[in-house]
């Protein structure tokens, strides 16, 4: 159970509420006109696992123009009930007045946990809104849990440097925060039959100290790895372009994309926007080829929702051979080119021949 600090030894120059008022696991959902971010609705995962410790509801907080539409989503991938701001002058987003919004709320609801994907428009934010309500927060949490004795959130992730797991919380100041990367948790499942309450609120709107010249899209890189299916991923190991090429082939036979581990980016082999890991991006695809990547914490920690991982390494011992769930060992330079070649060949000679591969194996597994 929560225990009252001694608020007044521990930081007398912000006093703080009463632990006990605070309650409800709020989820900043990003959303405009046209979309509701996924990344929005994975941060119900967490909310779920700690809500159910708690014993408290999950509560979706929808701030924008004309965003009202996308409370019952939410509600359909788990929230309990969605707290609405929706307000013309919300059209056009400044991270101050949005951030605002989100405070004046939490002065008024007092949650006991705010969560926040961080995306660009939530790395912005957060913190704004943490400093404002003078609380702490955590940024790009791996997981989160509940201290059963104090009932404080846990959140965990990997500190610098380290091949081990920090468990950080905010034991004195309400509500604690945290953030997490974009597919690190996966969308909760959509249940038709929720329903929930939509409240709609009042902003007090505050000038936004800046205004808006012009707007000019930012031409988006095309490939975006987070959405991607197949991915072939580049370590090291490639030893330099020529690598890649081969690693690209692969690819677009099997209709995926390149990526690459911190040392291929860093090594200008792969553009930083592709790379995947702790500083880079989490990914989910239903197939993960890992090639000349050693399997370093900080990389893997990006597959964590990838569906089979297959590696391809020269060393036996490469720590990737431990979380694949197949591995080869050998020169990718050997390798590579020979399942490019298996790959054409079945392109080439179509549906019959991969039937016939698919019943050799199942003999092969059978005798
Ligand atoms: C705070 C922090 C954040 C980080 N964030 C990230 C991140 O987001 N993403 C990330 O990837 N890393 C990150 N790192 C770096 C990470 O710790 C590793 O250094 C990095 O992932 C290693 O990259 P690699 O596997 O490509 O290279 P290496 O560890 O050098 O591995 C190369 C592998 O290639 C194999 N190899 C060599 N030749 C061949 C061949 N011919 N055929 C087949 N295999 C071959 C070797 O056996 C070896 O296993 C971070 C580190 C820190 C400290």
């Amino acid at each position: 159970m929560p225990v009252k600090p001694d608020c007044e030894k521990l930081c007398p120059e912000w006093p703080c509420d009463d632990p006990f008022e605070f309650k409800g696991v709020w989820v900043v959902a990003e959303a405009d006109e046209n979309e509701l971010n996924e990344a929005s609705l994975q941060m119900l995962t967490p909310a779920k696992k700690i809500a159910s410790k708690l014993g408290e509801k999950i509560v979706g907080i929808l701030v924008g123009y004309n965003v009202k539409k996308w409370a019952d989503e939410l509600i359909k991938h788990g929230a309990d009930e969605v707290i609405v701001v929706d307000d013309e002058r919300l059209k056009t987003y400044y991270p101050r007045v949005y951030g605002q919004v989100i405070v004046d709320l939490a002065k008024k609801y007092k949650p006991s946990v705010i969560l926040v994907s961080a995306t660009m428009r939530g790395r912005e934010m957060a913190p704004y809104i943490a400093n404002t309500l003078r609380t702490g927060i955590t940024a790009d949490c791996t997981d989160f849990d509940v201290d059963e004795k104090t009932g404080d959130v846990l959140m965990i992730r990997p500190p610098f440097a380290a091949i081990m797991l920090a468990y950080i919380k905010t034991p004195f100041r309400k509500p604690q925060m945290g953030t997490a990367r974009p597919n690190v948790f996966p969308v909760p499942p959509r249940d038709e039959s929720r329903s929930g309450p939509v409240i709609e609120e009042k902003a007090e709107i505050i000038p936004p100290g800046m205004e808006l010249a012009y707007y000019k899209p930012v031409k988006r890189e095309e490939v975006l790895i987070e959405k991607a299916e197949i991915i072939v991923s580049v370590g090291k190991g490639i030893g330099g372009p020529d690598g890649v090429k081969l690693a690209e082939k692969l690819a677009s036979l099997l209709g995926g994309v390149v990526a690459g581990s911190r040392k291929a980016v860093d090594a200008g082999w792969i553009p930083p926007e592709r790379q995947v890991g702790q500083t880079g991006k989490s990914v989910k695809p239903v197939l993960y080829i890992a090639i000349g990547i050693s399997g370093a914490a900080q990389h893997m920690i990006g597959v964590r929702e990838a569906g089979r991982i297959v590696a391809i390494n020269i060393d036996p011992d490469a720590p990737i051979f431990n979380q694949a769930d197949y591995g080869i060992i050998g020169d990718y330079r050997e390798i590579v080119p020979a399942l490019i070649e298996e790959l054409e060949r079945l392109k080439k000679e179509g549906p019959k021949a991969i039937e016939e591969l698919l019943k050799e194996e199942e003999e092969a597994a059978a005798s």
